[in-house]
């Protein structure tokens, strides 16, 4: 099973750990054997908090595991300020297009265009969405879903290119609450989808026959993975479960990445 990560990849610690942005489940403690039931997991002082978990038996798969895609959506710089600035200043910003029987299935669309705080901060240099898919061979029409994994800026920038159209937008409810309650959590008119495009999503949810969000709260309260299933094998798309793959292999998750403790189980 591969698990794929999207946004905030710091580029030098994320291509010492993989140079394509997944690592293979077998690779990581606690999971030996990759197509058994469990639950992945990084430590946080002696205490968990669930990072990617479920893998447990479903009632739709695919036959044959679809083409998914990593997409490189745009770059940053981080502030000094940022709690990860020491760590690296420049990361990478990713998404992922999985070509579903049924249609494309988007997972995150990068930063936007136009609010003068980020671009100030944070010097995004972006790949437009439409480009971004030409090379997986997708079209921006061919896109019937899109899944947020949260609504940080960096993940829902482009969002708006499929608002106004029938194209489902699949929210965790918590991370709506979120941009409502706070507005400095993310670029508002970029992350709120219109009303009836909104799919809002409370724990784990089978959208489409072989793919399932999964519940991943940690590096945020609503944020959620994507899993998708089928008899050839499964890939769990982690979004930005972790800030890079080393934390997975080293199971020491950084506390920018727990919201509160109640998210620690
Ligand atoms: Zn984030």
């Amino acid at each position: 099973m591969r698990i794929c990560l999207a946004g905030w990849t710091g580029s030098g610690r994320h291509d010492s750990s993989s140079d394509i942005g997944w690592v293979e489940a077998a690779t990581l403690s606690g999971s030996s054997d990759p197509t058994s039931e469990g639950r992945f997991t990084v430590g946080s002082r002696g205490r968990f908090i669930v990072l990617i978990c479920a893998v447990r038996q479903l009632p739709a798969s695919l036959t044959s595991l679809p083409t998914v895609t990593r997409l490189d959506l745009a770059t940053l710089v981080r502030p000094e300020w940022h709690p990860e600035a020491g760590v690296s200043r420049d990361c990478a910003v990713f998404g992922y297009v999985i070509d579903h029987p049924d249609g494309a299935i988007l997972v995150d669309t990068g930063v936007g265009q136009g609010n003068a705080f980020i671009d100030d901060a944070y010097r995004p240099q972006c790949t437009d969405l439409h480009d971004a898919l030409a090379t997986a061979g997708v079209t921006l029409r061919s896109v019937v879903t899109v899944v947020n994994s949260h609504l940080h800026f960096d993940h829902c920038g482009q969002n708006p290119l499929l608002y106004g159209t029938d194209v489902a937008f699949f929210v965790g409810r918590l991370e709506i609450e979120q941009v409502d309650r706070d507005p400095y959590y993310t670029d508002s008119t970029w992350a709120l989808p219109p009303l009836h495009q909104r799919r809002l999503v409370d724990g784990d949810l089978e959208i489409a026959e072989g793919v399932t969000i999964l519940s991943t709260p940690g590096h945020t309260a609503g944020h959620q993975s994507v899993l998708i299933d089928s008899d050839e094998g499964r890939i769990v798309i982690g979004a930005q479960v972790v800030w890079n793959t080393q934390e997975f292999i080293d199971e020491i998750a950084t506390e920018s990445n727990v919201d509160s403790e109640d998210l620690r189980i």
